[in-house]
């Protein structure tokens, strides 16, 4: 029996099958309680397996997209934000935008929730099997800057465009050098209509030009962009300066009441 059940396990790791090989005494325990028919018994176990590779999966996903945090739409307060739609983000939620390389740009001010509901979607589209690398625009340009210099920029922009979603997080917060612009334009115009661009910017489009500091480049690069898209533009006060406020009004009434 104990050769047996080593042979068992043995097999089960040639196999990958982790979640039964790790739970093996537990659920043959539970099998026998439950007096499961045969088919019952294989049924639930394989469904196990699947699940517990599906949520590694969808960890390991949500590692690899590099977000800043991780923030859901349940976390999202719409009445605070009234500038957007609830229901035409919830709509979203289905992903049929990146089956459609549908790109989503959320413009607007510092701290109104446009990297929160980027990152949200791009989860809701990993849950679903999507993959998705996040990056501010400066960390981008960064990386293939030193792309340029080693030789492999074409191998880097390959490896990006791998994604179903190049999420590009932070536009305008920064001008641009020339090269900078024109690796943008490469992944704007690489990604189009293949793929699903999720942009956040605190700049207009019509300050695109400064941004990039050519009004041509930015035109091409609009161009683009926006021909399938959703665009969201987002005002109001910080959540943080809310966030802030609220703490200072606790603390005055914590004093007053002390
Ligand atoms: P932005 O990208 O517009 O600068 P963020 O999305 O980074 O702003 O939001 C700043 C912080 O405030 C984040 O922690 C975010 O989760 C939170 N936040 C912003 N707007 C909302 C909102 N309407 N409901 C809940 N949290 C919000
Ligand atoms: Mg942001």
């Amino acid at each position: 029996m104990d050769q047996k059940y080593e042979r068992l396990l043995e097999n089960l790791k040639r196999l990958k099958l982790a979640y039964i090989r790790n739970n093996l005494d537990e659920v043959l325990k539970f099998s026998r309680m439950r007096e499961l028919s045969n088919v019952e018994f294989l049924t639930e176990l394989i469904e196990k397996e699947i699940k517990e590779r599906n949520d590694n999966n969808i960890s390991k996903a949500i590692v690899k997209a590099n977000f800043p945090f991780i923030k859901r739409i349940k976390d999202f307060d719409f009445s605070f934000q009234r500038s957007i739609s609830k229901k035409k983000i919830i709509n979203l939620k289905d992903c049929r935008w990146i089956e459609d390389h549908i790109n989503l740009c959320f413009l607007g001010p510092c701290g109104i929730g446009k990297t929160h509901l980027g990152v949200a979607l791009s989860l809701e589209a990993i849950e679903k099997g999507y993959t998705v690398y996040c990056s501010t625009m400066d960390e981008l340009i960064r990386k293939f800057y030193l792309s340029l210099a080693t030789g492999d920029f074409n191998k880097q922009l390959q490896k990006l465009l791998k994604n179903d979603i190049i999420f590009l997080d932070e536009l305008g917060y920064l001008p641009m050098e020339e090269s900078a612009a024109n690796q943008i334009f490469q992944i704007v115009s690489k990604a189009y209509e293949r793929k699903s661009i999720i942009l956040t910017s605190n700049k207009s489009f019509d300050k695109w030009g400064q941004i990039f500091r050519d009004p041509a480049i930015a035109s091409a690069i609009l161009d683009r962009l926006l021909h399938h898209s959703e665009i969201f533009v987002l005002s109001g006060n910080s959540f943080r300066v809310k966030d802030i406020r609220g703490k200072i009004k606790n603390f005055k009434d914590n004093k007053k009441s002390n």
